[in-house]
């Protein structure tokens, strides 16, 4: 084997194409959207890199288009949940011997598959799947994911070239090798980046993963296991299995080679996790890592010296882009009275319209919640607000589910700063606004802090300084990801790494060093090079005589 000292590529961000009318991307994409909405896709578990068919196949609806059926999952039970794991267990010491350079070429030949040939597949699926527009797909499924690998691979290569120190009698290495075992990645509907981030984040660094992704996003998973096929990615590497997450999870978590969690999803979900690996503990041949980003609640806080339209476009985009379901979505916002007063009516024109439908029209800003579940916890909260006497209803409010999951973007006025809409993650398109009296902004960074349980992200809109260092100081816990004159959404990989605390995640970071070094369990070799022959040590001879 001829040897080198590897440097990997250093990474860009790729760039966001804008779909606009008569670029060549819209049209490909358009034509790509059409043949997708017609395909049917029968998706099969993936399991030792083979397609496990079943003639027990579960419909995916559109949330667009109820009556359109965009693709039809295998069910996995107990059998194959258990050939996944045992898939994984087998291709992982060949995976974990094969050395960085080639696992990292693997995932840089898909990053390069996606940014080309496979595209408008990628998006198309997201779009149709998850409901995504054009834009939303793009910045999602494209861009973030090839991001995703790219800068992964850069970062483990920083990872690797950390070493210890040594001395001329021996030689210190840190070698950084994958958990013994494998690795559980779950995944939420909103992100394909987030879905495809989680499995191969751990693989990357040798790790082999039963992979568990939601049931919405399996369309695009489907497409996406293909291209890290196509790009190399051995059997049994990453094992995508799909059916009733609780059964899934319990029989995964009961394996005494359970070596890590990486999750994304809600707070309630990961904390059952947790307790599941907490009671299993002694079963396991290692501790568990558990990696979790979760829920939360987002804010935006303007301060009275805010720019207006800054502020307002900001709540319009950070709320109600994708429906409101970013985990980053601002759905709570604290506003000075007299700014309240000014920008009031023209929110509440901008919000009513907001064009919304079917994502196959490029016209819209907005498509469907993402299925019936979250469409009546939507209604119910709006409904909520309607009938009390501490809120009303400034700009939306509607629903209509006749052709798909619609809930028109909606922005909600409190009295109260306790309001229940205030503190609870509804995960959809609802802004609810509590305008406080312009002296009280520093009782108001208290209120923002100690409102909900969560700490993902957040925002201060300010021109004054004094007040961004303010709220920079007072809510250091309140976010992981905080924004200075900015809606709190669209982190990037490289750019802003994401992740937050409190009730909102373990903050490991996601795009990051700081992940990586979740997924490797490090091991220290100190090679001696002229050993010591005798045991005793000098101060032990006999006292010189006197
Ligand atoms: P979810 O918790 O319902 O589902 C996430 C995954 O867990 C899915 O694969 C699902 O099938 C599985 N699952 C559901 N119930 C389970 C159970 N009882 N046991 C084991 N697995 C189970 O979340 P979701 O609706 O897909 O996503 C929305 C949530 O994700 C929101 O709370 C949002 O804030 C959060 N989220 C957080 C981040 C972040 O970075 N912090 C990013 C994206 C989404």
């Amino acid at each position: 084997m001829a040897d080198a000292h590897v440097h990997t590529p250093p990474p860009a961000n790729e760039a966001v194409r804008s779909y606009a009318p008569g670029t060549p991307e819209r049209a490909s994409v358009q034509a790509r959207l059409a043949d997708l909405t017609d395909a049917n896709t029968e998706i099969p578990l993936v399991i030792g890199g083979k397609p496990v068919m079943s003639a027990n196949l579960r419909p995916i609806n559109a949330p667009h288009r109820h009556e359109l059926v965009v693709g039809r999952h295998v069910t996995g039970g107990v059998k194959e949940t258990q050939a996944a794991i045992d898939a994984a267990l087998a291709a992982r010491p060949g995976w974990a011997s094969t050395p960085f350079k080639d696992r990292a070429a693997i995932f840089l030949r898909a990053a390069a598959l996606l940014a080309g040939p496979w595209r408008d597949t990628v998006n198309a699926a997201t779009m149709l799947g998850q409901s995504k527009t054009v834009q939303q797909a793009e910045i999602d499924s494209a861009a973030e994911l090839i991001d995703f690998w790219r800068f992964n691979v850069h970062y483990a290569d920083q990872l690797l070239a950390q070493q210890p120190g040594s001395d001329p009698t021996a030689w210190n290495r840190m070698e950084y090798r994958g958990l013994e075992g494998f690795v559980f990645a779950i995944t939420p509907f909103n992100f394909t980046s987030i879905a495809l981030n989680l499995p191969t984040a751990p693989a990357l660094m040798g790790n082999t993963v039963v992979f568990k992704p939601s049931r919405e996003t399996l369309l695009v998973c489907h497409f996406l296991m293909e291209v890290l096929r196509v790009a190399g990615l051995p059997d049994g590497v990453i094992n995508m299995i799909a059916g009733d997450a609780v059964q899934i999870s319990g029989q995964v978590l009961a394996d005494r080679n359970l070596a890590g969690i990486h999750f994304t999803g809600s707070t309630g979900v990961f904390q059952s996790l947790w307790k599941t690996v907490g009671n299993n503990i002694a079963k396991y041949r290692t501790y568990p890592r558990l990696v979790g980003e979760t829920g939360g609640k987002d804010f935006i806080l303007a301060h009275p010296s805010a720019d207006q339209t800054a502020l307002t476009t900001a709540m319009i985009r950070g709320a109600f882009e994708y429906q409101g379901q970013k985990c980053s979505a601002p759905s709570r916002a604290y506003i000075p009275q007299s700014t309240w007063k000014r920008i009031k009516a023209d929110l509440a024109e901008q919000v009513e319209g907001i064009p919304m439908g079917d994502i196959a029209d490029f016209r819209n800003f907005m498509g469907a919640v993402i299925n019936e579940e979250a469409f009546k916890k939507h209604k119910g909260a709006i409904a909520y607000a309607r009938g009390n006497a501490r809120s009303s209803i400034v700009a939306g409010g509607r629903t209509d589910a006749r052709q798909g999951w619609f809930v028109r973007p909606t922005v909600i006025e409190t009295t109260d700063p306790s309001f229940r809409l205030m503190e609870e993650e509804l995960f959809g398109p609802i802004l609810t606004v509590y305008a406080y009296p312009d002296k009280d902004f520093d009782r108001t960074l208290d209120i923002v802090d100690q409102t909900s349980p969560y700490a993902l992200t957040g925002a201060i809109f300010a021109r004054d300084r004094a007040a961004v260092i303010k709220a920079a100081d007072r809510l250091v816990h309140a976010a992981g990801n905080f924004y200075v004159n900015d809606k709190p959404t669209g982190a990037v990989v490289g750019l802003q790494p994401f992740g937050g605390a409190r009730a909102s995640g373990t903050n490991d970071k996601a795009g990051s060093p700081l992940n990586l070094v979740r997924w490797t369990s490090p091991r220290t070799v100190k090679e001696t090079y002229v050993p010591p022959m005798d045991y005793r040590y000098p101060y032990m001879a006999d006292e010189l005589p006197t």
